[in-house]
């Protein structure tokens, strides 16, 4: 048995290595929706594999401790897995960053604390950098969750004091963090992580909470980041690989989503994040503008008499929870003959691939959903657009108003089909707190409601009437 253990231990690398490739493999498969359930079957065999092999070349583990410890962490998160809701994704996401943080934090403060551990330059610089950005991980994350499951105020903290607050704090932490680096000052490298906590709520408190799935998605980076700094520290090269895996996609993440805003990563940390879209709210030229509104029934007949119709999905849908419902209205609009496909934005919702996990809870074939820059030279040819608790990314102001603050934003160009159709509950403005003149033309017409009502309704309505 002794020499098994050994002889795993001597080929922990090798075990590592498959892990390593597993992971990578494991991004890949992630990246499309019909590969994803495979992808996600790599991260478990990876996963399982490093942790394995963790056992074999710790120097004495705790087995009691750690098989507890996972064991108490897997009832928790099967149980939070089974039970959470689509809409609470983001925040859920926001804890589990928490944790990473706060990992590296304990493993840090356990390296000071331990003689055994080598104190060297390298892996004082490394304990400095990884306790930090896990501390600021950790406070930040806590008080995005807090944001984003409306436990905290989502207001964001406001004052001309708030950036010299937090450029003071910034220097005490890396100041701390050298003086340990030079002197080996155990107080001051728990100063540091003081000031790192503290740091990360005034870092997140002055972002408005509706932003927070863009900084949840850096927090993510930074939770990679941080346990590769820890992965240096404990010389475990696994840790290092999956970090920066984790780190440098998070970091992809998030300038893809700020591209799809149309907003520089540093405006949305430092430019008051919310606070500016809110204060744009209402925004208009004062003039009194007519729209047209109709019933659900109308919308049915005009979607079973045309010859295709693309449904555009939006924040309502998952706010209404209507994804079963808009696919039973697709699948009793083809019934009549008639071409459906969905048109996915990618901010549309309030996290990446918000629309995508949506529709395929509801079994929406892939091949129907279309991503933004396929189907944006359809809309000219298609007989009707149902925008389905969408706004700001139909918003034809992004393309044609450069005073807008969305101008220069993607957006599902919608206005050029031939009829709109829009299910939302009342003219009240999107996200970014903008009118939308795509709701006042001519072609469009308003279905005020709850959008799971309005497409029950639709749905009895094609089946009562049609070609
Ligand atoms: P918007 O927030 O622009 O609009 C959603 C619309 O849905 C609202 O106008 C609302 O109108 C309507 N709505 C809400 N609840 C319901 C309901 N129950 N039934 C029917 N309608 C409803 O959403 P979009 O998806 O168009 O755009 C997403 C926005 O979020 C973008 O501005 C994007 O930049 C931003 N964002 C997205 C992130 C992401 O990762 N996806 C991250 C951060 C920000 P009414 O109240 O009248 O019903």
């Amino acid at each position: 048995m002794d020499s098994l253990v050994n002889s795993l231990a001597q080929h922990a690398d090798w075990a590592y290595l498959v892990g390593a490739v597993l992971f990578i493999l494991t991004l890949r498969g992630l990246s499309g929706p019909k590969t994803a359930i495979m992808g996600n079957r790599y991260g478990m065999i990876g996963m399982a594999l490093a942790i394995a092999t963790t056992f074999f070349v710790a120097p004495s583990p705790a087995l009691g401790l750690i098989v507890g410890a996972m064991v108490l962490g897997a009832i928790i998160g099967i149980h939070r897995a089974r039970t959470v809701p689509m809409t609470q994704m983001p925040e859920t996401v926001a804890m589990m960053h928490s944790l990473v943080g706060l990992a590296a934090v304990l493993i840090a403060i356990a390296a000071v604390f331990n003689p055994d551990f080598s104190k060297d330059g390298v892996h004082r610089f490394e304990l400095f950098v990884g306790c930090f950005v896990g501390a600021v991980t950790f406070t930040a994350s806590v008080i995005a969750w807090g944001k984003l499951s409306a436990k905290l105020g989502a207001k964001p903290l406001k004052g001309a004091w708030v950036k010299p607050v937090q450029a003071a704090l910034f220097l005490a932490m890396i100041g701390f963090g050298v003086h340990y680096f030079v002197t080996e000052s155990v107080s001051s490298f728990l100063i540091m992580t003081a000031i790192a906590l503290v740091f990360g709520y005034f870092w997140i408190a002055p972002i408005g909470g509706g932003d927070m799935p863009v900084v949840v998605s850096l927090l993510n980076s930074l939770s990679g980041w941080a346990a590769a700094g820890i992965g240096f520290t404990l010389s475990n090269s696994m840790l290092i690989i999956a970090g920066s895996l984790v780190g440098s996609s998070g970091a992809i993440l998030s300038y893809i989503m700020c591209k799809a805003m149309n907003r520089s990563l540093l405006n949305v940390l430092f430019g008051g994040f919310g606070t500016a879209s809110a204060a744009a709210g209402g925004e208009g030229d004062g003039k009194e503008k007519n729209y047209k509104s109709g019933s659900a029934e109308d919308a049915a007949f005009m979607m079973a008499n045309a010859d295709s119709v693309v449904i555009v999905p939006g924040y309502g849908l998952a706010q209404a929870r209507a994804q079963n419902a808009v696919k039973e209205l697709a699948t009793v609009l083809k019934e009549q003959g008639v071409t459906v496909r969905y048109a996915i934005h990618p901010v549309a919702g309030r996290m990446p691939g918000h629309m995508n996990v949506l529709l395929a809870e509801a079994d929406v074939p892939y091949e129907d959903v279309c991503e933004m820059e396929e189907i944006n030279s359809d809309f000219a040819s298609t007989d009707v657009v149902l925008v389905i608790g969408a706004n700001d990314v139909v918003n034809p102001a992004a393309k044609d108003d450069p005073s807008s603050p969305i101008y220069g934003m993607p957006i599902l160009e919608a206005h050029r089909a031939r009829t709109v159709m829009v299910i939302k509950r009342s003219m009240a403005a999107g996200y970014a707190g903008l009118d939308n003149d795509l709701f006042y033309m001519d072609k469009s017409m308003m279905i005020f409601g709850d959008a799971k009502k309005v497409l029950e309704d639709m749905v009895k309505g094609v089946t009562g009437g049609g070609h």
